[in-house]
């Protein structure tokens, strides 16, 4: 019986032959490609200046550090990835959390609004699962008290909110090209923006603080000295990682649409199942796919129920355990679980079923017979 995991890359023969391209030539890291693929993401997401990165966590820090914010806090949701919290610990800052919705699972607007203080800089949002986060509200909270806005588009890209791309809503949006995520460069990330200043910041912060590129140092007519104002790391992203994006950038959509239809059967066989809640997609947003999540019910053990879709060999996972559970979190913030009790809920009910463009029909099937014998099996 083969194992179906939770999500997969799809890496073909065009997408290696592009690497290959890249490896046999001079330029394997910071030539052309790099400022290719950034601007084919600006151009797709609809967003003015991109910077590549070695991985989305990367794009958070450099996101953050870029925005200057001093000291203070920055609140963000705990049904996340932790690097989205580890960025705010990153900046200097320190994470509030604030409980999410109980339709999107996303962070809520509300409670945001009750943790702002005088010592809020950001909002750092996340579109989970795939399914833009309220940004309209949170841009007028934002808006209202002078904070910063940094969207978690790990695994949101190609979706909308109202019409428009994510990517072109924040003041910086960051990408992840993990494996999981819907385009891969192996390892990798961006940050896209409409201002030049944080652009330029960000370009900065990836290179060690440098004030000019590999390109313009080494390459011919280059410049040899340079300055350093910040302090960078070494984030860059190499060409045969960035000739890779730009091959997966082309079937983002149809990698989109297949995500789409699973989604589309999955709600249609698994919908009226008893003990089974399925996720809510709002009218405004084209919802992206990243994850299919589903939260069990009427005295279902989540924790069986994952034992028994693995037994089933279906790679059932859990997104998120909540950061602030996590023990260097709760050691050095004393954060109370029952302050977020929606959060709570979800997450102790919540699973992950698989979803990538890559299975099959057959594979589909598979998965939603396994859950409907899993619900028979466990429901009391
Ligand atoms: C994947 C992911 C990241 C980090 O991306 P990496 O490329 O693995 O560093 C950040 N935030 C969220 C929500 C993610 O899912």
């Amino acid at each position: 019986m083969r194992f179906i995991p939770y999500g997969l890359h799809w890496i073909d023969d065009l997408d290696i032959e592009e690497v290959v391209k890249v490896l046999k030539s001079d330029w394997i890291v910071m030539g052309n490609r790099v400022k290719e693929f950034e601007d084919a993401v600006c151009s797709y997401v609809g967003a003015r200046y991109g910077v590549a990165v070695n991985s989305g966590t990367a794009a958070l820090d450099v996101a953050m550090n870029s925005l200057g914010l001093g000291e203070g806090e920055a609140i963000t949701t705990p049904l996340t990835f932790v690097a989205t919290a580890h960025a705010i610990l990153y900046a200097g800052l320190r994470p509030v959390f604030a409980d999410i919705q109980r339709d999107t699972f996303n962070i809520d607007p509300v409670d945001v609004e009750r943790k702002v203080t005088d010592r809020t800089r950001a909002i750092v949002c996340v579109d989970f699962a795939g399914h833009p986060c309220d940004i309209d509200e949170i841009r007028r909270i934002a808006d209202e008290h002078g904070l910063k806005v940094v969207e978690d588009a790990a695994h949101a890209l190609g979706a909308e909110y109202r019409g428009k791309k994510v990517g072109s809503l924040a003041d910086v949006t960051i990408f992840s090209f993990h494996p999981v995520k819907h385009i891969t460069t192996g390892e990798g990330g961006m940050c896209v923006t409409d201002s030049e200043e944080l652009a330029e910041r960000m370009r900065i912060l990836r290179n060690q603080g440098a004030e000019s590129s590999a390109m313009e140092r080494f390459g011919p007519g280059g410049r040899w000295t340079y300055d350093v104002r910040m302090l960078g790391r070494n984030y860059r992203m190499t060409d045969f990682q960035a000739a890779l994006g730009l091959s997966q950038l082309r079937k983002l959509e149809s990698f989109i649409r297949r995500r789409e239809e699973i989604a589309r059967i999955y709600i249609e066989e698994l919908s009226g199942l008893p003990g089974i809640e399925l996720p809510a997609v709002r009218t405004c947003v084209r919802h992206a796919w990243h994850i299919f999540t589903i939260l069990v019910g009427e005295g279902i053990g989540r924790d069986e129920f994952i034992a028994s879709l693995r037994r089933k060999g279906i790679g059932a996972a859990v997104h998120y355990t909540p950061v602030y559970r996590f023990t260097y979190y709760r050691e050095r913030f004393g954060f109370r679980p029952e302050d977020f009790p929606v959060t709570e809920d979800v997450a102790s009910r919540i699973v992950t079923i698989p979803l990538f463009p890559r299975m099959s029909d057959e594979d589909v099937k598979r998965v939603v017979q396994a859950v409907k014998e899993t619900v028979g099996e466990l429901r009391r």
